[in-house]
């Protein structure tokens, strides 16, 4: 065990109360806790949630450590790069959501994720969805006419919240424009959108510019008492109304399946779409968007990644992202903020930088590098101290924009 609380960086948190354990530190408890079983079998439940990139790759080795040539190690998991990363075999589960589920047979990681992907199992000939899913990230912004006529910006920050400090540095943005945000959990994602969104005052009091905002919070607490539909008609009648924003929001995010449903009972999942829906449907400047996939399986993470980025083209607004699925952070990112330093004490969020420049950075920081897959696109982790690994390192690349 006492291993397994270095790898997972857990020795920090061990004379706490469990009850006051963010979800981050419980989630990397639990695997810490699986790991030092002996047994035939490990499972693991989406291991990844509440982790942030860094912590997911560790994650992600110590479970990889647990295979030998008798044992099985079963995950489910929901961050693509992640299950890259992660396993030997894949197999795709599809259905029709509580009504009923079928599993492959296990194929190898490339092909499970292009099953996946392209909707389509070519040894059985069938097809269980009908359109494939795309990760081009360049195409992504090019079917829009993007105008960015409009820009915006704010001072260097500092906040002090106990014993933590963060400093902002000053930021310009335009509209029509996603930024992501980048970096470790406890750097100071969170505080800096509330600074943004004027709840919480810098230490300087220095102004910020009232910007109209409109937040998705992280934390999701559910309040209202009544369906969905009235939780629409109460908050964001006018978009909920709004031919538009039905084709470009409601429906892709499938609501309609729940939503006479109380508000109260919704899972997760269900919590987090309406969540994307109102925090899109407030009129307002700039939409702060705070860890969007969290609940999500992969499929409704790529089209939610899909709903925000067209919204946000159309509507000609401004994004603010944080997100730690890497695939879906990209796909997103026009640019993006890195924040660096150490966890909990003291950090520094950059100013809004390319994708590629961005990109490097924290990978650079993680000591991880990328490379793009020919056929989807999609960025692939590489294996540590790989060839392709080492060259990139050497080079600097440590993410590839295009081959
Ligand atoms: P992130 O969103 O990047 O995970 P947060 O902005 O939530 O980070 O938090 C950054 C740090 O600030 C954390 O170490 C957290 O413990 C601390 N912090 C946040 N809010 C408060 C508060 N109200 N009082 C004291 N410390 C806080
Ligand atoms: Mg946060």
């Amino acid at each position: 065990m006492e291993a397994m609380i270095d790898v997972l960086d857990l020795r920090p948190v061990l004379d706490r109360e469990v009850e006051q354990l963010s979800g981050g530190e419980l989630q990397r408890f639990a695997i810490a806790v699986a790991c030092v079983q002996k047994a035939d079998v490990y499972m693991f439940d989406e291991p990844s949630s509440y982790l942030d990139v860094k912590q997911r790759l560790k994650a992600a080795s110590t479970i990889r450590g647990l295979t030998r040539p008798d044992n099985y190690v079963i995950v489910v998991e929901h961050d693509l790069s992640v299950l890259d990363y992660l396993s030997d075999f894949i197999c795709v589960l599809y259905g029709k959501p509580s009504v009923y589920g079928v599993v492959t047979l296990p194929a190898s990681v490339r092909e499970g994720i292009n099953i996946f992907l392209d909707g389509n199992i070519p040894t059985e000939n069938l097809r269980f969805r009908e359109e494939s899913l795309q990760f081009r990230i360049a195409e992504a912004g090019d079917e829009f006419m993007v105008d960015r006529s409009r820009s915006f910006g704010y001072p260097a920050m500092d906040k002090t919240l106990g014993k933590f400090h963060l400093h902002v540095d000053k930021g310009e943005f335009t509209d029509s424009e996603i930024i992501v945000m980048m970096g470790e959990n406890g750097t100071g994602k969170t505080t800096f959108c509330r600074m943004l969104a004027g709840v919480e005052a810098p230490d300087d009091s220095n102004k910020i510019p009232k910007m109209s905002i409109s937040m998705k919070p992280q934390k999701i607490t559910p309040k209202f008492p009544g369906t969905v539909r009235e939780l629409f008609l109460k908050r964001i009648r006018s978009s909920f109304l709004n031919p538009q924003f039905q084709t470009d929001v409601y429906k892709p995010l499938h609501i309609e399946d729940f939503i006479d449903q109380e508000v109260k009972h919704l899972s997760g999942g269900e919590l987090q779409r309406v969540a994307i829906v109102l925090a899109l449907g407030m009129p307002a400047d700039i939409y702060l968007i705070d860890e969007p996939s969290a609940y999500l399986d992969s499929e409704q993470r790529i089209i939610a990644a899909r709903v925000i980025k067209r919204f946000i083209m159309h509507a000609k607004k401004t994004a603010f992202v944080v997100e730690h699925d890497f695939i879906m952070a990209t796909y997103l990112a026009d640019r993006v903020i890195v924040f660096e330093g150490e966890p909990s004490v003291d950090a520094t969020a950059t100013a809004p930088q390319s994708l590629l420049t961005g990109c490097n950075a924290f990978l650079k920081s993680l000591n991880v590098t990328f490379r793009r897959d020919q056929n989807t696109f999609r960025p692939r982790i590489n294996k540590l101290d790989s060839q392709l690994d080492q060259e990139q390192k050497l080079s600097g690349n440590y993410f590839f924009l295009e081959d």
